[in-house]
């Protein structure tokens, strides 16, 4: 059966610098889904903050098996609502693909249960993005690292509940180190959360980072969905 992905951007930043849309001509969301469809198990679209319940209507969010999130400088314009919903949806068994600047979105910070304050820089700096756990699936095909050309810094202390699996650490050259990519279970559902992807560089368009996130989806995607969340009263199984 095909996995259902939707991949959610704020959609700003393209639409209003032309340094941005030069690298992103139809937006992030575009750029990655374009990659995504090339995998003939995945069923892709798109959602973005504009749209009516930005693109994430009770139709969307049900036929949605993994949501990728791109957000930065519109965090605090999502609505609560469908925030809620995500969340509940999340527990019930969607997987949620976090990325970049989506640290400090309200639905990973709901998630997480701390601040997800980091420290940052933008300087052009390289970074190397260390496989800490080669058998981990979201590594597979990856080889002992990637390096990217230019990439935002993002810095410890990260303030996250400590992963459940950490898969990659990203080491910069100014010499900062960051837990940048890790892996948490809530409920039935899964989160990913994926460091690289500032929207002044081109990450999105390198084909290892294309194939993180492709693994990701595969590893996110349910196992179980459960269709209401309950705490029921039961009677005992053996005589008491
Ligand atoms: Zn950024």
């Amino acid at each position: 059966m095909a996995i259902r992905v939707t991949v959610w951007n704020e959609y700003r930043h393209e639409k209003r610098e032309e340094r941005i849309a030069k690298i992103y001509p139809e937006g992030i969301h575009n750029a990655i889904a374009g990659y995504l469809k090339e995998e003939p198990d995945f069923e892709v679209r798109t959602a973005t903050l504009d749209q009516p319940e930005h693109g994430l209507t009770d139709e969307v969010l049900e036929n949605t098996d993994v949501l990728i999130w791109w957000g930065h400088m519109a965090h605090r314009e999502v609505k609560d609502e469908i925030v809620e919903k995500i969340y509940y949806r999340v527990l019930k068994g969607m997987g949620l693909i976090a990325l970049h600047s989506a640290h400090l979105s309200k639905i990973f910070v709901k998630l997480m249960g701390t601040s997800c304050t980091l420290k940052w820089r933008e300087a052009g700096e390289n970074e190397r993005l260390w496989v800490v756990e080669p058998s981990h699936p979201i590594a597979e095909g990856i080889g002992e690292y990637i390096d990217i050309e230019q990439e935002e810094m993002y810095g410890e202390r990260f303030d996250i509940p400590t992963p459940d699996e950490l898969v990659f650490i990203g080491w910069f050259k100014g010499g900062e180190v960051f837990r940048s990519g890790c892996c948490y279970k809530r409920g039935y559902g899964k989160v990913f959360y994926f460091q690289p992807g500032h929207e002044s560089y081109p990450v999105y368009h390198n084909p290892q980072i294309i194939k993180v996130i492709k693994n990701a989806v595969r590893w996110a995607k349910p196992v179980k969905m459960i269709s209401e969340i309950t705490c029921p009263n039961v009677k005992p199984l053996e005589k008491i």
